[in-house]
């Protein structure tokens, strides 16, 4: 069934408007009234469908943070991640359909992209005509992924790509793809690692199958090959060799507290799919919401929330203000996914043998939820980066 999006979009309202509160209460009613009832259509139709891309696209959601003078809403952290609370209320694979796009890759692209390379994508990317993926990990570089092995060798007018990117987000749809490879064949390590922007259809480029996966069904995620891709020498991100892996690592901050804002947005869902459950659901002559047990759990996990949206919110503000966080933003994607990973399971738990059943949305948010503590750095990474900062500081 078509949809019929909000009457204006989100990103001229708010820009016609000039505050963030209609924005935020536009994307709001577009989960509430278009993404939500849509959900069900995310696994049967395998995938987003194109009307629901529509709607996302009307909202302005491609282009959040691509700068204004591109065409994008310009929103920094802040406004970022309070957007992103919004959204992901509903299912992630939505959110997943731009996350790659508003994340790493195409970050990567504002920050540290030519004037050209700028001009040549940020439109298209803001308008919601071209998917970008990130490709970083390998099948032999997955948390160290500095030791990747994708060769990019100079030659005549360009480079040869060639090596293999696991589990790459977007990839069957991606228009763009932001491949970190190897130029220094000499060093083991970050520094001679660059970035290349590499468009769809390049000569030797092939994107396997969508691969099963636990959740999220409806985001695809594929391996990328490059056999002999050859490319031009203005596709070399920032137009200098060698920087590329440190870029990736400059906007890295951002992306932990992007994926933090993704599971509190989740994390709301869920408490609120418990709580009317709980209201809802009678047991011993009374509904189960008046059980002191079952309030620790709606407790616990409205506690969880607050602790990691207050976190969120604190650091991308010190982010927009020009602070190094990274201590901060890891603390922030640690504890947000971890959280997210509680309320889920307290959000089944409610939910008795229902939350088991595919009929009701807790069982796939619960699937899906599992992703979080994984990508963009494991947990344990999160650690490690956590205490490295800690023992720098006090040295
Ligand atoms: C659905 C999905 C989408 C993804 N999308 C993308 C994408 O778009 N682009 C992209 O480049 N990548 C993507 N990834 C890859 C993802 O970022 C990696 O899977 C992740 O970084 C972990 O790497 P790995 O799977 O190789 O696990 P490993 O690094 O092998 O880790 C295995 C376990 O060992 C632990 N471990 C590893 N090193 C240490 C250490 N030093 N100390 C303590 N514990 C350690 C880890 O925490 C983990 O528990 C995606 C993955 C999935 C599943």
């Amino acid at each position: 069934m078509p949809v019929t999006p909000p009457e204006t979009s989100c990103g001229q309202q708010a820009q016609d408007g000039g505050t963030l509160a209609l924005l935020a209460d536009c994307v709001r009613r577009l989960v509430d009234e278009v993404l939500i009832p849509a959900e069900a259509r995310l696994e049967q139709e395998g995938g987003v469908p194109e009307d629901i891309v529509c709607a996302m696209r009307e909202a302005g959601l491609f282009g959040l943070t691509v700068p204004a003078s591109y065409g994008g809403l310009g929103l920094n952290r802040h406004d970022e991640v309070r957007i992103v609370f919004e959204l992901c209320r509903a299912s992630p694979v939505y959110r997943s359909l731009i996350g790659t796009t508003l994340g790493v890759g195409g970050k990567s692209l504002v920050t540290a992209g030519t004037d050209a390379q700028k001009e040549r994508y940020l439109p298209r990317i803001a308008a919601g005509d071209l998917i970008v993926s990130f490709c970083l990990t390998e099948p032999d570089a997955g948390s160290d992924a500095a030791s990747l092995r994708t060769k990019a060798e100079k030659v005549d007018g360009g480079y040869v790509l060639n090596g293999t990117k696991r589990f790459i987000g977007n990839a069957p749809e991606a228009g763009l793809f932001v491949v970190m490879a190897r130029t220094d064949p000499q060093s083991k390590g970050a520094d001679g690692i660059s970035a290349f922007l590499v468009d769809a259809g390049t000569g030797g480029l092939h994107v396997g199958p969508p691969l099963k996966k636990m959740g999220q069904a409806g985001a695809h995620t594929a391996d990328v090959v490059f056999e002999d891709c050859r490319v031009s020498a203005d596709s070399l991100l920032g137009g200098e060799e060698g920087t590329g892996f440190r870029t990736a690592m400059r906007v890295l901050d951002d992306g932990r507290i992007h994926m933090a804002a993704v599971s509190t947005g989740l994390s709301r869902r869920l408490i609120d799919e418990a709580l009317a459950y709980a209201l809802d659901r009678v047991q011993f002559g009374k509904p189960i919401a008046e059980f002191q047990l079952v309030q620790a759990m709606l407790a616990d996990s409205e506690a969880d929330w607050l602790a990691a949206r207050s976190m969120t919110e604190a650091t991308a503000k010190r982010r927009d203000a020009g602070e190094n966080v990274t201590r901060e933003a890891s603390c922030c994607k640690y504890f947000a996914t971890e959280a997210l990973g509680r309320i889920a399971d307290r959000a089944v738990q409610i939910h008795g043998g229902y939350g088991y059943i595919a009929e009701y949305p807790v069982e796939r948010l619960y699937r899906d939820a599992r992703l979080f503590r994984i990508f963009e750095g494991t947990s344990q990474i999160q650690q490690l980066v956590i205490a490295r900062e800690m023992i720098r500081a006090a040295r």
